[in-house]
């Protein structure tokens, strides 16, 4: 842990504050999936600059200490902390307006955000073939349909992802018959909201807890790891077998298909084929269900290509982005659809998209968000991506060789040490920000998902750190 004064601290709080505060939260303050019995231990962050985070530890809060996001908070603070082209662009919304209604009115900063999403979206300058029928491209017409054109901004990306499945249930109840439930792979994670939550890993995000109460959908088994995997795989043949199987015994009550394209993200990091993701497309297209990417984790470079959609070769019906969005400072998705969707959705009697959050395309946020786009359109973030991916590969590589260790992995600005066990987060993480790191490991995925303007020397230092962690923790 480096104690450092390169960070400006705006507001170095005296000590007895900080104590005063972690003692409130800890009373008080629900984190993420936190207990309010068992609150377990917060460090105290102060600023954040460049790839650091400033923090006040919490066994030692008179002490300030920087750490390397390992984390990207949360994968989303891509171009890193203190940005000057987005603080200039807040600076600047603030001085127009911070909020006012969507409902009624619009703005230039949420029209020109829907304008780069709509120019960046898959299949927007005829980069993807835009068919489901792999390795076909010119199987149908790349027509208005093949592009992704209308943009429904929301505040978060589970509320994209409800968005998403509301359009795909209206989409089937406006323009034939209703059908009823969603199809997707296990493994996934889509968010913490209901209709979200319906979509998890029914395991993995303890359905059990929810009997009664959440929609029942349709899980195929989770492909197998691998992207490299090749399609005649004796895995990926019996994965589509199932799949397939499965699809057909309730294809007429299958409104929509959603999955994380390539990389399932907190349902474990885990990388499969981008042929599985064909074999969900062409199951979809044929039978005219909404085909969703939910690309909230994967998108912006993030898994070494644009979208994980590249990787595919397919543009789906209705895409979300949320999380790099906004290049981490606030909270805004986006949930976009085709021509044909838009028109099947607004058909009557609806006649509409049925949602409408209150901070919709706030302005404040929207004009962040464009400015990070402004930001990926100036400097390709796929070399950085490269950059960071190799140096990811170099400096995890160590682990490979624990017996602890089931599986190193990167793919793109992704890098994983897969435990042969449950990860002892808390210890894992101490270790780690005792050697500068900020890293918060889940499940037993010890990984990192640096910002891409991470140097050469920090992604070295984020990976001694994780394989050091890892090795004392549960042995080398
Ligand atoms: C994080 C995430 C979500 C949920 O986004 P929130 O902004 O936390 O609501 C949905 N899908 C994927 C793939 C995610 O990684």
């Amino acid at each position: 842990m480096t104690d450092s004064a390169a960070i400006p601290a705006p507001s170095a709080l005296p000590e007895e504050e900080v104590r005063r505060l972690l003692a409130f939260d800890r009373a008080h303050v629900w984190h993420p999936y936190s207990s309010a019995l068992r609150p377990s231990v917060m460090q105290f962050a102060e600023s954040a600059s460049g790839v650091r985070i400033r923090l006040r530890p919490a066994d030692d809060p008179g002490r300030t200490v920087e750490a390397i996001d390992a984390m990207a908070s949360w994968w989303c603070a891509i171009h890193g902390y203190g940005v000057p082209e987005l603080d200039a662009a807040a600076r600047q919304q603030l001085d127009a307006m911070g909020h006012v209604m969507f409902g009624g009115l619009t703005h230039a900063p949420a029209i020109s955000l829907a304008e780069k999403l709509i120019a960046l979206a898959p299949g927007a300058n005829g980069t993807i073939g835009g068919t489901g029928a792999a390795g076909d491209p010119g199987a149908h017409d790349v027509g208005d349909d093949e592009t992704l054109q209308h943009v429904f901004l929301a505040d978060s990306g589970s509320v994209s992802v409800e968005v998403a499945l509301k359009a795909a249930w209206q989409y089937h109840a406006l323009t034939g018959r209703p059908r009823r439930r969603m199809f997707t792979i296990r493994g996934g994670y889509h968010g913490d909201t209901f209709g979200a939550m319906s979509v998890c890993d029914p395991v993995g995000g303890m359905h059990s807890l929810f009997t009664g109460v959440l929609p029942e959908q349709l899980f195929a088994p989770r492909p197998p790891a691998g992207v490299d995997r090749a399609p005649d795989d004796p895995e990926i043949v019996a994965w589509e077998t199932e799949t397939r199987a499965l699809f057909a015994a309730h294809a007429d009550d299958i409104a929509g298909v959603i999955c994380e394209p390539v990389l399932q993200g907190a349902g474990g990091m885990h990388a499969y084929s981008p042929h599985c993701v064909r074999v969900l497309a062409e199951l979809a297209r044929a039978n005219d269900s909404v085909l969703i990417f939910d690309e909230i984790a994967t998108g912006f470079g993030r898994t070494g290509t644009f979208w994980a959609a590249d990787r595919v070769g397919v543009v789906p019906d209705i895409l979300c982005v949320g999380k790099a969005l906004t290049g981490g400072y606030a909270t805004m998705a986006a949930m976009l659809c085709a021509p044909r969707i838009a028109r099947g959705v607004s058909a009557e009697p609806a006649g509409a998209l049925m949602h409408g959050p209150t901070f919709m395309g706030n302005p404040l946020v929207a004009a962040i968000a464009g400015a990070s786009l402004d930001l990926l359109r100036r400097d390709d973030p796929l070399p950085r991506v490269a950059r960071v991916e190799g140096g990811l590969r170099e400096s995890l590589a160590p682990a490979a060789g624990f017996a602890s260790v089931a599986d190193v992995r990167t793919l793109g600005a992704v890098g994983v040490i897969q435990l042969r066990e449950p990860v002892r987060a808390a210890e894992v993480a101490a270790l780690a920000l005792d050697h500068g790191v900020w890293v918060r490991p889940f499940r037993d995925c010890v990984y990192t998902m640096p910002p891409f303007v991470a140097e050469p020397d920090d992604v070295a230092a984020i990976g001694a750190a994780l394989v050091t962690a890892v090795g004392e923790v549960h042995g080398r």
